[in-house]
């Protein structure tokens, strides 16, 4: 297929699709289209940026545009893993939707007050999006049908797994008519989701658009591995190596993501690169969603230069021209290696990822990657610069007065441990404090991050308009 003007879709679908600027159809949407707008079921492989959200969107809008929902009962449901994913899908399907003027759409995500929604709901719904937990949230309370489901998405399989929300994806399949079409994509086929395409899909068409775990031939990899001095010192000396690195890379960084495992590094490390003149903000779960949502959008815009994130809240993303990626920490399994990487290197552009190995852990962990995306990563120098400062953090425990006056008050001081306050911040706690911590350290800055609710606050992609019979709701699960 080389044009959309091909596939049988609905004329306003495909003048919206010449709008957007497309002109060839990527492999997954060549191969999913012309199933989906036969009814059949399908089983996408493919991970994000290869286009899978117009493959079933365009096939979804196409079917139903002609139509109109009845009250609490949504015609079709598109379920994502994170809020953030189905964000990015509602407002995918409004440029897409953009001259099915009668189709609504509606977002289900977490994070806010139920306040509204029912109403919403009320109205009837052509295109439900939904993160698992709050759409069964809303079902559970009887405010909600999914008996007149036609067509069911579920996207990102791999990350529900992950997050543990394939029981209530189960227990979703089992509240819509066994006669639905079914477009279920994941960028892995784990055992557990062979199990529920098996169970839930009917002969579906089986589309693989790239191989499982391979990584972009436009990224150079590569992998610092370093010995911290002293144990208790070790994630002081780490934050030095990442900002060493990112230094080192001069004008090519043109932006970049740093992945951390846990979230409370997440905040850490976004406070210590801020603190040594970085352009650095966090993203994570426990981060409210409009503050989320307007993080990204700066990174997108570029107003900031580097993200530090978590898994969670990265993954599904559409963020395009990333020049570096930093593993902070080696990723825990393969497939979020693959993921991160994944973000830069795009549409034959050239990126750089570097991961930092510190403990004979990371270097296991880091061969278990190697193995599986079955290439040997070229292994970095610990930078000068970097082994500079860490030996100036020994000479200042040494009583060296060296460079005294240009090093933060932290390295003179008393060495960090795991749990101590994060003085890589260059924040300086009151005395009373300091006591205080000495009695009981202050629990680290990520762990004390608050989930916050959305209070009065509403999202810039709530208060989007979106056609006269359009409503947008929102509720789910936090991820
Ligand atoms: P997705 O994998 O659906 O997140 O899409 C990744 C990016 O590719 C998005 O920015 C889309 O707007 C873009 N895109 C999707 N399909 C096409 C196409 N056929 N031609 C050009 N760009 C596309």
């Amino acid at each position: 297929m080389t044009s959309f003007s091909g596939f049988d879709l609905e004329p306003r679908v495909l003048s919206a699709v010449a709008d957007a600027g497309y002109k060839t159809p990527t492999p997954i949407q060549a191969e999913t289209i012309p199933h989906a707008l036969k009814g059949r079921d399908v089983l996408g492989i493919a991970q994000t940026g290869t286009g899978k959200t117009a493959s079933f969107a365009l096939p979804i809008i196409s079917a139903l545009i002609n139509g109109r929902a009845r009250a609490r009962m949504p015609r079709s449901l598109i379920l994502c893993p994170t809020r953030e994913l189905a964000a990015q899908v509602a407002d995918t399907l409004d440029i897409y939707a953009r001259y099915a003027d009668h189709l609504s759409r509606a977002l289900l995500i977490g994070g806010v007050r139920f306040e509204g929604q029912d109403q919403l709901i009320d109205k009837g719904v052509d295109i439900l999006i939904a993160t698992p937990g709050r759409l069964l949230d809303h079902f559970e309370r009887g405010r909600l049908l999914l008996t007149g489901v036609q067509i069911m998405v579920v996207d990102e399989a791999d990350r529900m797994l992950d997050m543990g929300f394939i029981p209530d994806i189960e227990k979703i399949f089992r509240l819509t008519p066994f006669t639905r079409q079914t477009l279920f994509f994941s960028a892995t086929m784990a055992p557990e989701i062979e199990r529920v395409t098996d169970e839930f899909l009917q002969n579906p068409a089986r589309i693989e658009v790239a191989p499982r775990a391979t990584t972009s031939e436009n990224t150079a990899q590569s992998v610092c591995t370093f010995k911290a001095g002293r144990k208790t010192r070790a994630a002081k000396e780490k934050r030095i190596v990442l900002r060493n690195l990112i230094a080192g890379q001069g004008e090519g960084l043109t932006n970049g993501i740093v992945f951390c495992n846990r979230k409370s590094d997440v905040d850490i490390v976004a406070k210590s690169l801020k603190v040594h003149g970085f352009d650095a903000k966090p993203i994570h779960g426990d981060l409210d969603q409009s503050h989320r949502t307007r993080v990204l959008d700066e990174f997108r815009q570029g107003q900031v230069k580097l993200l530090v994130a978590s898994d969670v809240a990265a993954r599904g993303l559409d963020i395009p021209n990333v020049s570096h990626i930093f593993n902070y920490d080696v990723p825990n399994n393969v497939e979020n290696y693959v993921h991160r990487i994944g973000r830069t290197g795009r549409a034959g552009r050239a990126g750089s990822a570097f991961t930092i190995c510190l403990s004979p852990a990371d270097d296991a962990a880091f061969a278990a990657v190697e193995e599986l995306i079955n290439l040997r990563i070229s292994r970095i120098e610990l930078p000068d610069t970097a082994k500079e400062e860490i030996s100036r953090l020994d000479d200042s425990r040494k009583g060296t007065k060296g460079d005294r006056k240009t090093k933060p008050r932290s390295a003179r001081t008393k060495p960090e441990t795991p749990k101590s306050k994060d003085r890589d911040t260059g924040s300086r706690p009151p005395r009373s404090q300091t006591r205080q911590a000495s009695r009981k350290p202050a629990p680290d800055p990520g762990e004390r991050a608050t989930v916050l609710g959305m209070g009065q606050h509403m999202p810039e992609f709530m208060k989007k308009p979106f056609g006269p019979n359009r409503a947008s709701v929102q509720s789910g699960q936090e991820p």
